[in-house]
């Protein structure tokens, strides 16, 4: 069971007095950036199916200010199933049994990244779960390898929890980004789907830490989580603005029947949306994933999430063969495809939501900038 915006799961409608007020709270979020913790928590107590569309159009309109209507494609590549992390949610925690486990070594990571290359992709993400057989050694030399060999690529990593050393050789290596989603800004949320070995300050540190080291960072969290509610929600979207970071992935959580958590219900689309809106609002020069756990959601999912503020994709260039063991939620698509056959696709169902695809590096807004100032 999960506790957020009940009026959407209701299908209740509102009020036109309710409708005004929520309307007006869009437009003041449009135009201050900020809203306060009550102004938040009665949007999401009250919003109704009704008051969506001004709400998605005002978050399309900020995404178009900036952004226009390209999306950024970025190669990902999953590099290992091993991980000594334990997520309850997460198909691939080291308790989880019911996987082989695989993990890519440098030459293949390389050779994902060349065909992403040729197939016109110049940010690699380099995702995995956390998996200590990358020391800093082996990644830097990954690292090192594939920046020597392409000078016109960024390179984004998502490798979990490091130390602030580590990220440090990572960054001097040649990382340019990392992802390192906060899962929940809610302390008692974080407890209850994370093993108590975990840290809900550590994560928060790690994302200091990289910040500090230069990194373009990513934080995000997950919609639908179990017990979550809208005071868990509002706290996201608050430690977000304290954080501003430069890239926020969004997606519901889908249950996994081999997890802790098996059982539960998953996150809906138009929760995930109208999270994805209020933050391109919040902050609207940020990346903002069209999430493959929306697309596995719903076949028009990442679609939708453009419409409401999404700029960014993530096209799997991964080994057609290791795809479906990276399986952190079920029946995750594309799992069956290769690289070429996503990267058509892709394209595809970006022109038909009116899109045009971008193949440059697609840094942050402001980082551009600063480069072409300099
Ligand atoms: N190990 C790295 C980390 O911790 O950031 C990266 C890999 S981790 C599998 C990537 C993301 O998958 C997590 O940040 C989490 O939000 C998401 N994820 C894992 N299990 C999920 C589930 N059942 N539903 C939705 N998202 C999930």
């Amino acid at each position: 069971m999960n506790y957020i915006l009940p009026k959407i799961k209701r299908n209740g409608f509102n009020s036109e007095e309710i409708s005004i007020q929520i309307k007006s709270l869009i437009d003041k979020l449009g135009k201050d950036l900020e809203l306060k913790k009550e102004e938040y928590l009665y949007i999401l107590d009250n919003i109704s199916n009704n008051d969506t569309e001004y709400l998605f159009n005002k978050a399309y309109e900020a995404k178009l200010h900036y952004y226009q209507n390209r999306v950024y494609l970025r190669g990902l590549v999953e590099l290992s199933n091993h991980c000594k992390m334990g997520c309850k949610y997460c198909g691939i925690n080291y308790k989880v049994k019911t996987i082989a486990r695989y993990r890519l070594l440098k030459d293949e990571i390389i050779e994902c990244c060349d065909t992403g290359y040729t197939l016109g992709y110049r940010t690699f993400v380099l995702q995995s779960g956390e998996d200590s057989f990358y020391t800093d050694e082996y990644l830097e030399d990954v690292l090192k390898t594939l920046k020597s060999k392409y000078t016109d690529i960024r390179i984004t990593l998502s490798l979990g929890e490091r130390s602030y050393e580590s990220y440090k050789k990572l960054y001097d290596a040649g990382a340019d980004r990392y992802l390192l989603r906060h899962e929940t800004a809610s302390k008692r949320l974080y407890e209850h789907i994370h093993a108590s070995f975990m840290s809900f300050e550590n994560r928060r540190e790690c994302l200091n830490n990289l910040k500090e080291i230069g990194y373009q960072v990513g934080a995000g969290f997950m919609v639908g989580s179990p017990t979550q509610n809208n005071k868990d929600l509002v706290e996201d979207l608050l430690y977000l603005k304290e954080l501003n970071p430069h890239m926020v992935g969004i997606g519901p959580y889908l249950c996994h029947s081999d997890t802790e958590l098996k059982g539960n219900l998953s996150g809906t689309l138009t929760e995930t949306l109208i999270m994805v809106a209020l933050v391109r609002l919040m902050l609207p020069k940020a990346l903002l994933p069209a999430t493959t756990a929306l697309g596995t959601l719903d076949k028009l999912g990442r679609e939708n999430a453009l419409k409401v503020g999404a700029n960014v994709m993530m096209p799997n260039i991964s080994p057609t063969e290791s795809r479906e063991l990276y399986e952190i939620y079920q029946d995750k698509i594309c799992t069956g495809d290769t690289s070429i056959v996503c990267r058509g696709c892709i394209e595809t169902r970006i022109k038909a939501f009116g899109h045009s695809i971008d193949l440059s590096v697609g840094d942050f807004i402001d980082i551009e900038r600063n480069e072409k100032n300099d």
